[in-house]
């Protein structure tokens, strides 16, 4: 599949990165199918992370990517779901490889700059959650 979800999460559009980050989704080739700046209620986030529901975080993430604007993406790129978490880094902006958007934007595992879908299914799922038929170009 081609398609994934990411997500600029608050911190990063709080500290200003939204352009810097965009600039470098598309210097790596991907294809930004559709695009807006949301901001979720808390019942949105826990609707969006119901798969963490039972994960001792869950309050904290979802309180977090309620906080403030978000901006969430359809990215196109062979590989698309790989290629997003690679460019992402890992969770912990810590551990993330040099040159990763969560190494050079993230602050913490909980506030980690980007989103990324882990599977297919999974960015299908995602990629509804948040746009209509309509809003894909
Ligand atoms: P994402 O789903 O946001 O792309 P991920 O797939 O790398 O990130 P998950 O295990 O799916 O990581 O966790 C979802 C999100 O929950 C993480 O991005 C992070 O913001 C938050 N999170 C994960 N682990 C912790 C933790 N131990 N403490 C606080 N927040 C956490
Ligand atoms: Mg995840």
């Amino acid at each position: 599949n081609n398609l994934t979800l990411g997500i600029i999460k608050p911190d990063a559009v709080r500290q200003g990165k939204i352009g810097l980050i965009l600039q470098r989704i598309i210097d790596r080739g991907f294809n930004i199918r559709a695009m807006k700046l949301i901001r979720m209620t808390r019942e949105e986030a826990e609707g969006f992370y119901a798969v963490h529901r039972e994960r001792p975080f869950f309050g904290e993430l979802t309180a977090f990517m309620s906080s403030g604007p978000c901006v969430v993406m359809v990215l196109e790129k062979e590989d698309a779901v790989r290629a997003w978490r690679d460019l992402m880094g890992a969770t912990d902006p810590a551990k993330a490889a040099e040159g990763t958007i969560r190494k050079e934007f993230g602050s913490s595992v909980g506030e980690n700059a980007v989103h990324g879908s882990d599977s297919d299914e999974n960015a299908a799922i995602e990629i509804a959650y948040f746009f209509s038929r309509l809003e894909m170009v």
